[in-house]
């Protein structure tokens, strides 16, 4: 018996848990909130990008946001970009918008050939290690500024301008739970508003005409990589006694899988959202999540 955690059912038991949790939260009045700006009894919270937005807003110091933010630096060190993989709606909602031969997925690519996620590796040709194997190495590994932190930076901007988040009126984030509560309020009290007709259309033009938006937009993902750069725990590590690469195969499905483009065998690698794709996808088996580094 060595039956593998199956990290996808995991996610897709948190995100149920997370909607579970806004519709309790309803259901009973306990005024729980969402995600995004959540509260039990005394204490109030929003996600940290709205806290400092807040602040910039406000142009004053506010001890509450700069608490928050605070909890949120101890977070993003602790479980570094997690909340993007075990949080986050996108990537569940994506799915839905993917072109059909993306949407299949579960196809990684090991000797050049593609094989199964997790099944058993190819043999591998016959040229015995002789031949030259394709570089590895993720396009995001290591700390780099990129688009994501121009929308932060523009973000952040604006509430100074304006007074107010004005990024969370866009958040897509904010849009699947306030459309999950405005069907609520459909169903429970009949009150049917605008908002359930203008937040949908915002978000599915999110998904399907912003597609890179976790990679290329995201300024949560913008604001945590900053953060994640200290994180030390819970982070794939490659068994390089086990990994195909060390017999010869030209072997990159790890790095295939990854949906932040990293490579696991990389020593530093603060982008990685610990969905655990890589450990999925890895045909030998040779990838695990360590608590420490
Ligand atoms: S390195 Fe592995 S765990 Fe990290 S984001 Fe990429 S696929 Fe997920
Ligand atoms: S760690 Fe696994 S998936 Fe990555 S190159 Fe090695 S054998 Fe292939």
């Amino acid at each position: 018996m060595n039956k593998r955690f199956n990290f996808r059912r995991a996610r897709g038991i948190v995100a149920l848990a997370l909607v579970a949790f806004v519709v309790v939260g309803l259901l009973f009045h306990i005024g729980s909130g969402t995600p995004s700006a959540f509260g039990i009894d005394q204490i109030a919270a929003v996600c940290p990008l709205g806290a400092l937005e807040a602040l910039f807003g406000a142009k004053e110091f506010m001890l509450h946001p700069i608490i928050l933010l605070a909890a949120m630096v101890v977070l993003v060190v602790v479980f570094g970009k997690a909340f993007c993989a075990w949080g986050c709606p996108v990537p569940w909602l994506q799915r839905f918008f993917r072109p059909k031969n993306k949407a299949s997925g579960g196809k990684t690519s090991v000797g050049g050939q593609k094989s199964e996620l997790g099944g058993a590796s190819p043999a591998c040709s016959s040229c015995g290690g002789a031949c030259k194997l394709a570089p590895l190495g993720g396009e995001r590994d290591g700390v780099q500024l990129d688009a994501r932190h121009v929308v932060l930076a523009g973000t952040l901007a604006s509430a100074a301008v304006f007074g107010f988040p004005v990024f969370c009126l866009v958040c897509p984030v904010g849009l699947t739970f306030a459309t999950l509560i405005g069907l609520w309020h459909l169903f429970q009290f009949n009150e049917p508003s605008w908002a359930l007709v203008v937040f949908p259309i915002i978000l599915v033009l999110e998904l399907t005409v912003l597609r890179k938006w976790c990679s290329k937009i995201c300024p949560i993902s913008a604001l945590t990589s900053l953060i994640a750069n200290a994180n030390r725990t819970l982070r794939p590590r490659v068994d390089q006694s086990k990994c195909l690469r060390g017999e010869g195969i030209d072997c990159h499905s790890c790095v295939d899988a990854c949906p932040e483009k990293l490579d696991p065998h990389s020593g530093h690698i603060p982008e990685c959202s610990k969905c655990a794709a890589c450990i999925e996808a890895c045909p030998a088996k040779a990838i695990k999540i360590k608590l420490l580094k």
